[in-house]
């Protein structure tokens, strides 16, 4: 079995830019290489922080050029909410800025995973995959019927982010922050997921949220946003010693990628 850590790097509040460090040392200790999506614009103010990620070996992809949902942009359009032309704009600047920083992007994914199919013809224009599809069963997803593994939709290789059997619940801190690593272990225990199983996190899941002020719900606040802090480690290391015990291979998106051109 294989797993992929992925690690969205986007609008960095205060201190993010700390814990993105914090997450490479974290990676590090566990001798994992993971896939990091960052932002056209935390590339272009910190272009320090991708030089560091690359150092360490992980792979860099686009999550988009502008992240919306941020304290100073929140009311910015999702990818998914513009026309055909402005996303394939927002697509190709993504990919372009990573060249002018002498990078190549190959895989690509929507700022909250919000991104309609007929985008996703456009991602296969600059990118090899994608991984904007979280498949869960919530009210109004619109991913329901596409694939949970990763497969070919169209010109592009979706490698979706995996929730667990059953019930749905798509593996990323948002959802086991607030249980914690021993429910998130428990449940994939008992439920099972994809193999392979491709994991979320955030760039500020081990940064202290709670004395900034937030323009998101009170719900999200209080059940994602105020536990992000460096007490975290222990959620991580435990979910990375769980997953390192039981033999799976860590992988990078590129790779699961690569194997399946060769297979
Ligand atoms: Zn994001």
């Amino acid at each position: 079995m294989d797993a992929i850590i992925t690690i969205d790097v986007e609008r960095l509040y205060p201190g993010a830019e700390k814990g993105t460090y914090q997450f490479l040392s974290l990676l590090h200790n566990s001798g994992i290489k993971g896939t990091f999506f960052i932002t056209g614009d935390v590339i272009s103010n910190c272009p320090e922080i991708v030089n560091q990620i690359v150092k360490a070996g992980h792979e860099i992809a686009s999550h988009g050029f502008s992240h919306p949902g941020h304290p100073d942009n929140f009311q910015l359009p999702y990818l998914m909410d513009l026309d055909l032309d402005e996303a394939r704009e927002e697509i190709r600047r993504s990919k372009q800025v990573f060249r002018q920083y002498g990078y190549n992007a190959r895989g690509f994914r929507a700022p909250g995973f919000r991104i309609k199919k007929e985008f996703l013809n456009i991602v296969g224009q600059y990118f090899e995959y994608d991984s904007s599809i979280v498949n869960s069963f919530f009210p109004g997803d619109k991913y329901k019927r596409l694939p949970r593994v990763p497969s070919k939709i169209g010109n592009v290789l979706e490698i979706p982010v995996s929730n667990l059997n059953l019930c749905r619940i798509p593996l990323g801190t948002p959802y086991f922050l607030t249980p914690g690593p021993v429910w998130l272990i428990k449940l994939l225990k008992w439920l099972g997921t994809t193999n392979p199983i491709i994991l979320y996190f955030h760039c500020f899941d081990l940064v202290g949220l709670n004395n900034q002020a937030l323009p998101h719900s009170r719900f999200k606040k209080k059940w994602y946003f105020e536990k992000c802090g460096p007490e975290n480690i222990y959620f991580f290391e435990s979910l990375f010693s769980f997953l390192l015990e039981r033999g799976i291979r860590f992988r990078t998106c590129q790779e699961i990628s690569e194997d399946l051109k060769e297979a």
